[in-house]
């Protein structure tokens, strides 16, 4: 077990989080769905198991970005902070670049490769996967 405690927040200060424990699947998503949702080429994720993870300051706002999906963001400046399923709620992804200490955590692969834009060049070695990182649909992947 991972004794580190992951802090971050929003842009403004007015959300703050803590996270502890594993965290796994740590990818760059370049799916539609974060890129509209979040207005960034791609998201840096990593998943945490929910109960792992606590707002210690102000209040998430949710969007419900399709029927399963909600995304949590800071109602005051923006910033996106987390990612939830309906079908795997015992886990909670983060943004990590609102972590506190945006290189403690590194995403090791892409996923969702078949949305990227065609001006978004991937020259570094990590892994790609056109959807999701395993082949067959699982909890822990980030699906649209
Ligand atoms: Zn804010
Ligand atoms: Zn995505």
């Amino acid at each position: 077990m991972n004794a580190i405690t992951y802090v971050g927040g929003c842009f403004c200060g007015r959300v703050r989080y803590q996270a502890s424990g594993e965290v796994t699947n740590l990818c760059f998503c370049h799916c539609t769905s974060c890129r509209r949702a979040i207005g960034a080429p791609m998201v840096p994720w990593g998943t945490f198991a929910a109960q792992n993870f606590t707002i210690v300051r102000g209040h998430l706002a949710q969007f419900r970005s399709s029927p399963k999906v909600l995304r949590g963001f800071c109602a005051d400046c923006g910033t996106s902070l987390t990612y939830r399923r309906d079908d795997r709620s015992e886990e909670i992804d983060l943004t990590l670049s609102s972590l506190d200490d945006a290189v403690s955590l590194v995403p090791e692969v892409h996923i969702w490769v078949e949305d990227k834009l065609p001006w978004v060049a991937i020259t570094e070695g990590r892994a790609q996967f056109a959807k999701s990182r395993t082949t067959k649909p699982k909890p822990g992947t980030c699906l649209p």
